[in-house]
């Protein structure tokens, strides 16, 4: 009977806790207000309590190492050895240095050493420290940490499964300094084989091992490196799981099928489609892990659809089948028990990381004893899901038919570029290289309290506008007497892009402990999109006439565009993607229209996202740039010739999109620029960017005021690429997590490069 029993089992849980305790003993340590010991303890407990969890859920395996006080990847280079050089030695002056600092100054940096780089892990917001590997990187095997959380785990008294990020994926998501990557793999795959020895020495049965990398287009090189790393795995040691998520694997199938490993989880919630071709493929010993209830999503598991899905291959496997989520639980939050305002139809249709733990105990059982013998929580299942397949507040008859017929409205403007061009010139009669910001002006502690007031019911919301007033006022004046051209309201009144508009629209629910974890402590409560979305009335139309009615300069509309709206929230899996995006795009489309009419001038539709939205696999990102960029249009698209859009974008790699960037045709672009030393710009001028563009001239994550000469220095970069007439001038991005006196001061030596450079310019055309 056991022999045939369907295992359950977890890639990684969440490790921030249930209500974030790991973020505040991080900060409590960083602040010097808590010791190492103390630290360690609360993380100890946090571990301690995810795995009680698994046991209590009666998965098979509890896993252990997926923990790390700051990220996995991180603890990786730290674990075979590869911690950079430059944070060897303690900074200068400093004493009695702990291990714990010693780890946090490479994800933070110290006053010698900047951080670590950090980079966006496969396509999540979740972020890793990246392996920083040189010629002079040697590899050794540093496992006491590693074998401490095992022992503890194994102190549970569960059968316990560790986690290892797999060498080759190490690697290829590493940078490498003066030496190719593959190089350094034969020294890197050793230190694992002794790793491996180690543990099954200690009589570890299995060892998961992940190899997200499969999800990415790898060429010959790096499936060769494949070969050659598990080549060293050959001898005593556990069996290896191998787990590949977010993507059809299957196209490496027979590759993978011939490694020397035991078994294979593939994701059947990106790629259902896999799961057949994968039974057929793999080895007649291997195990397969099915991962079935969604990790990237908060919806609860259709019972009925899982268990249809898997029913024809589970009497071919038997006993080697294994059900798992489809990715490590890190990508959502941890439980739904202290959600107490959510609605509760709405809750009924979700599970958080802990209820989605016992979705497998749930499938495994209908298999291993039959259907009866679950059959109150399928019928649960069933009612949750009947219950959002009907309700009303799903489904919005008047949204659905404005998306049936998308194909009537107009995405184009109603002029091309230069006829627009004109007719806002004519409008705006803003100077050369106008001046302008990015949207957002210092969230000061008196503007974060007041909010919370709020929240809390001390302040009226009476009280609260008019507080919001007066923040307008003083921002409008204060970039008055700065001499900007273009004003900005400043955003006080928001205190995410994304949770201020989502809260305005239908079709929206938010958590109150629903966190996930980006980086280190630091945390998102992405909303959720659950129904149709539509605006019902003005949003933003209020704020903007009361700010532009305090000065006779143009002061921008500040909207969240669609892509960006759809990126950073969890989102509906009952239709696609793109359909919610064309909805989202359809409700900003009517803000913009409304703030047109209330005599606003210029709109900016911020798309910070655009570029993370794109698909993992290079083939599936003309499809996925057509819509994002149809969605950015149909928003714009209702302005009039002289309505002036803009769009905004950071952080990210923009040279490989340009084209679409180019197909969104706003009138304006600002972008980051500045920390990339003009090289994007070089790109726009290569493509031939037929808008105007502001490039920003200096980086608002840095608290340095930025030099008249720093600034001048690209701007001259700039107009040596984009014709001058074409041009702006802004900082990078927005500045709220800035003070007040460090951005008078930045502006106002920004301002006076842009009226440096309008003098030459005037000069040379006289
Ligand atoms: N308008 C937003 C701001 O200034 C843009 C933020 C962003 O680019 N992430 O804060
Ligand atoms: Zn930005």
């Amino acid at each position: 009977m056991t022999q045939h029993t369907i295992k359950t089992h977890i890639l990684g849980y969440p490790r921030i806790g249930e209500k974030r305790e790991l973020k505040f003993a991080q900060e409590a340590f960083w602040r010097g207000e808590s010791s190492p010991e103390h630290l360690q303890e609360t993380a100890r407990r946090l571990r301690a309590g995810n795995w009680q969890k698994q046991q209590d859920a009666g998965l098979s395996f509890v896993t252990s190492n997926d923990f790390s006080l700051y990220d996995h990847v991180l603890d990786h280079s730290v674990l075979f050895g590869a911690s950079p050089k430059r944070f060897s030695k303690a900074p200068f002056g400093a004493k009695n240095i702990s291990p714990e600092s010693a780890y946090f100054a490479m994800a933070r940096g110290n006053i010698e050493q900047p951080a670590m780089e950090m980079t966006k892990w496969l396509d999540t917001n979740y972020h890793y420290i990246v392996p920083e590997l040189n010629a002079d990187t040697v590899f050794s095997l540093n496992a006491h940490d590693y074998l401490v959380q095992l022992e503890e785990a194994r102190n549970s008294g569960a059968a316990v499964k560790p986690v290892l990020l797999g060498p080759v994926s190490f690697l290829y998501l590493s940078k490498a300094r003066d030496i190719s990557k593959l190089d350094l793999l034969p020294a890197l795959a050793k230190q694992y084989a002794h790793l491996l020895q180690e543990l099954h020495i200690r009589q570890i049965e299995w060892v998961q091992i992940d190899e997200p990398v499969f999800a990415l287009d790898l060429d010959d090189a790096w499936l060769k490196a494949f070969e050659h790393a598990y080549a060293c795995f050959r001898n005593a040691r556990p069996k290896l799981l191998l787990t590949t998520y977010f993507a059809n694997t299957s196209r490496y199938q027979a590759f993978i099928a011939a490694l020397p490993v035991d078994g294979i989880h593939v994701d059947l919630v990106r790629a259902p489609e896999q799961l057949g071709p994968w039974v057929n493929a793999i080895p007649s010993h291997w195990v397969l892990s099915a991962g079935v209830v969604d990790g990237r999503n908060i919806w609860r598991n259709d019972l009925d659809k899982t268990i249809a899905l898997l029913e024809p291959w589970a009497q071919r496997l038997k006993g080697r089948l294994w059900l798992a989520p489809s990715c490590s639980l890190l990508h959502t939050p941890v439980t739904l028990v202290h959600e107490l305002k959510l609605d509760a139809e709405i809750k009924s249709w979700l599970a958080f990381a802990d209820e989605k733990i016992h979705e497998l105990g749930i499938i495994a059982k209908a298999f291993n004893d039959g259907v009866g013998s679950v059959a109150a929580e399928l019928a649960a299942s069933r009612a949750a899901v009947a219950s959002r397949t009907a309700s009303g507040r799903v489904h919005s008859a008047v949204v659905k038919a404005r998306i049936a017929s998308l194909d009537k409205v107009n995405e184009n403007r109603r002029s091309l570029f230069p006829a627009r061009q004109a007719a806002q010139k004519a409008r705006l009669k803003l100077p050369l290289l106008p001046t302008t910001t990015i949207g957002s002006f210092p969230q000061t502690d008196d503007i974060r309290s007041n909010r919370a007031k709020l929240k809390r019911g001390e302040i009226s919301r009476k009280q609260y506008d008019a507080d919001i007033r007066t923040h307008i006022t003083y921002a409008i004046r204060e970039q008055e007497s700065l001499d900007l051209d273009v004003l900005v309201h400043g955003e006080a009144e928001r205190n995410d892009m994304v949770e201020f508009f989502g809260e305005q629209l239908a079709g929206y629910a938010f958590t109150e402990n629903g966190w996930v974890q980006s980086y280190g402590s630091r945390c998102v409560k992405p909303p959720v999109i659950y129904g149709d979305v539509y605006r019902a009335e003005p949003i933003t139309v209020d704020v903007a006439r009361f700010a532009q009615s305090l000065s006779a300069r143009p002061v921008k509309g500040m909207l969240t565009g669609p892509i960006t709206m759809l990126q950073w929230s969890f989102v509906r899996d009952d239709q696609s993607r793109e359909t919610t995006a064309m909805q989202l795009a359809l409700a900003i489309r009517d803000e913009v229209d409304d703030l047109q009419k209330a005599g606003i001038a210029i709109i900016q539709i911020d798309e910070p996202a655009l570029r993370e939205g794109l698909p993992l696999q290079k083939a599936a990102w003309a499809n996925y740039l057509a819509w994002a960029v149809r969605a950015f249009r149909l928003s714009a698209s209702v302005a009039h010739d002289d309505t002036q859009i803009h769009t905004h974008m950071c952080y990210a790699e923009f040279n490989d999109i340009l084209p679409a960037i180019s197909a969104m045709d706003a009138d304006v672009i600002t972008i980051e620029t500045s920390r990339s030393a003009m090289e994007l710009l070089d790109a726009f001028g290569e493509f031939d960017y037929p808008n105007e563009i502001g490039p920003g001239v200096y980086d608002i994550h840095s608290p340095r005021v930025p030099t008249v000469a720093a600034m001048q220095e690209l701007m001259y970069h700039a107009v040596r690429v984009v014709p001058v007439e074409r041009l702006w001038v802004n900082p990078d991005c927005g500045l709220k997590t800035r003070g007040w006196t460090e951005t008078k001061l930045a502006l106002h030596n920004m301002v006076n490069v842009a009226k440096a450079l309008r003098k030459q310019f005037a000069a040379v055309q006289s």
